[in-house]
C-alpha cells in the first residue's frame, strides 16, 4: 500500500500519521454511510414515483417544448425536497445565478431583503448591491438589511424582530459558512429561524441558500418551512456528473416567478432545451448521496489531521456536520498556497498545474483555488480555495470518492512539510 502512495509522493511518515488518525473515525464514518443509505432511498423513491424511464434521457433543442426529461427531473427534485415545484436547469449557470434569479424574481421595487445571518456569500454582495454593481437589486429599488450573528454564531432574535418591517418581503438564510469561520447551520436551526421570522411576519418569503448542504442530513430546509431552497448542480446534488446547472425548489408561486425571471414572463418553465445533458443530471442526482458521503469523510479526516497539528478547524474534529465544507485556519498565505498545491497535485486532471492567488469575478480579495476537476470549477470534486485575507483559512471540500479525498488531504500535509511550514515529528 505505502509503495503506491510513495510513487505519488506521499512519505511513509505522512501515510502513517493519516492511518493513526483514521483509526479514531470508524464510528463516524459508519453514521455517514447510514445517512447516505437513507438519502439514496429518498432519491430512488422519487425517481420511481415519477416513472423515470429511458425516454427521459433524450436531448432537446431549440425552444425545448414538451421536454419530458426536463419536466420529470423537476418533479423528481420537488419530491426529494418535498416542495410543490422545482426549477432545475442547465441554463442556470451557477449557484450565484440561481440565488440571483430567486431573489430578483420575488423582490419588487420598494421591497426589502433581510439577511438575519450576517453578511451573505461574497458573490451575493454585487447581486444585492452591498458592493455597487450594474443590475443589482439595489439599482432596481430593492433595499437591504442585515442582522449580524451573535458570538458563537447564534441568531440575534431581538435584532431580527427589530429589523423586520412593512417592506420586508424576502428573508435570505445562508446555510453554509461561505468564506467565514462561523458555524454552518443545521436544518433544525434554520427551521427555528424560519418559524421565528414567520411568527412576526407570516407572509414573508424565506429563501435558503442550500449550497453544499444537500444530502448531508436526512432533511432539507424545504422540510422546515423554506419557501425556496436554492443550490448549484456543480456542487452536491449534481453528484459530480452534472456539467452545469442550478435548482430552486419551493412553492408553486415562488418557483413560477423564478421561471418567468429566468426565461421570460409568460414562457416560464415551458421553454429551455436540455442540450443533451439531461441524463447526466439524473445520474448525478442518483450518485449524489454517496458522493456527499465521500466528501463528508474527507472533511472529517481533514479536521482531525489539522486539529491534531494545532490548527483551528471549523467545524472542529468532533462536531456534527451540516455541510461538506472544512475550513482550516492556516494563518499565512504561504501555508494556504502549500495546502492548495497538495490538493492540486493529488488531482486526476491538471495535477501538473500550480495554483496561485488571483483576482476572481465577484470576489473582492485575491482568491486561491485548487481544483483538478473534470467539470470546470466543480466543488463537489476535490477542491480547496480561499480569499487571501485574515485568518488565512482554506476551505476544503468535495471528493467524488473517499479514496481521492484522503489522498488529497495527505498530499496537502506532504506539501506543507516539504515547504518547512509544518512538522509532524
Ligand atoms: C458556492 C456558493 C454559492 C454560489 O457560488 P457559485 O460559485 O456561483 O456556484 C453561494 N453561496 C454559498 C454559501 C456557496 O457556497
Amino acid at each position: 500500500m505505502n509503495n503506491i502512495f510513495a510513487d505519488l509522493g506521499i512519505s511513509d511518515k505522512v501515510m502513517n500519521f493519516g492511518e493513526e488518525v483514521l483509526l479514531t473515525l470508524k464510528e463516524r464514518f459508519e453514521q455517514i454511510d447510514k445517512n447516505a443509505e437513507y438519502n439514496q432511498a429518498k432519491v430512488i423513491s422519487a425517481m420511481q414515483k415519477n416513472r423515470v424511464s429511458a425516454t427521459c434521457f433524450a436531448g432537446s433543442t431549440g425552444y425545448g417544448y414538451d421536454d419530458v426529461g426536463r419536466d420529470t427531473l423537476e418533479r423528481v427534485y420537488a419530491d426529494i425536497f418535498h416542495t410543490e415545484a422545482a426549477l432545475v436547469r442547465p441554463q442556470i449557470t451557477c449557484g450565484t445565478h440561481a440565488l440571483a434569479v430567486a431573489l430578483s424574481a420575488n423582490l419588487l421595487p420598494g421591497d426589502e431583503l433581510l439577511s438575519p445571518v450576517g453578511r451573505p456569500y461574497d458573490t451575493l454582495e454585487e447581486v444585492i448591491g452591498i458592493r455597487e454593481s450594474k443590475c443589482s437589486l439595489k439599482e432596481y429599488g430593492v433595499s437591504y438589511r442585515e442582522v449580524e450573528l451573535l458570538d458563537g454564531g447564534k441568531f440575534d432574535f431581538d435584532g431580527i424582530r427589530k429589523a423586520i418591517n412593512d417592506k420586508t418581503k424576502v428573508v435570505t438564510i445562508q446555510r453554509s459558512k461561505g468564506y467565514k469561520t462561523r458555524p454552518t447551520f443545521s436544518v433544525k436551526q434554520i427551521g427555528e429561524l424560519i418559524s421565528f421570522v414567520k411568527s412576526i411576519k407570516p407572509d414573508v418569503i424565506c429563501m435558503v441558500d442550500n449550497c453544499y448542504g444537500e444530502f448531508v442530513e436526512l432533511i432539507e430546509p424545504s422540510d422546515v418551512g423554506a419557501d425556496m431552497t436554492v443550490g448549484s448542480l456543480i456542487k452536491n446534488p449534481g453528484g459530480g456528473l452534472a456539467i452545469s446547472g442550478g435548482y430552486i425548489a419551493g412553492t408553486k408561486e415562488c418557483v413560477e416567478r423564478c421561471a418567468y425571471r429566468l426565461s421570460a414572463p409568460g414562457l416560464g418553465q415551458e421553454v429551455g432545451a436540455n442540450f443533451g445533458i439531461i441524463a447526466s443530471l439524473y445520474e448525478g442526482l442518483f450518485l449524489a448521496p454517496t458522493v456527499v458521503a465521500s466528501a463528508l469523510k474527507g472533511a472529517i479526516f481533514a479536521a482531525n489531521i489539522y486539529e491534531k497539528l494545532g490548527f483551528k478547524v471549523v467545524p472542529n474534529s468532533t462536531e456534527s456536520r451540516h455541510d461538506i465544507i472544512q475550513a482550516v485556519e492556516l494563518g499565512s498565505p504561504e501555508k494556504m498556497i502549500a495546502f492548495c498545491c497538495g490538493i492540486q497535485a493529488a488531482a486526476p486532471v491538471d495535477s501538473f498545474a500550480e495554483p496561485v492567488p488571483a483576482p476572481m469575478p465577484g470576489y473582492d480579495n485575491d482568491v486561491i483555488m485548487a481544483a483538478g476537476t473534470f467539470v470546470q470549477g466543480s466543488s463537489i470534486e476535490l477542491s480547496a480555495d480561499g480569499p487571501i485575507r485574515e485568518p488565512y483559512a482554506v476551505y476544503f471540500q468535495g471528493g467524488l470518492t473517499w479514496a481521492h479525498a484522503k489522498l488529497g488531504i495527505l498530499m496537502s500535509l506532504q506539501k506543507l512539510i516539504e515547504a518547512d511550514l509544518v512538522d509532524i515529528d
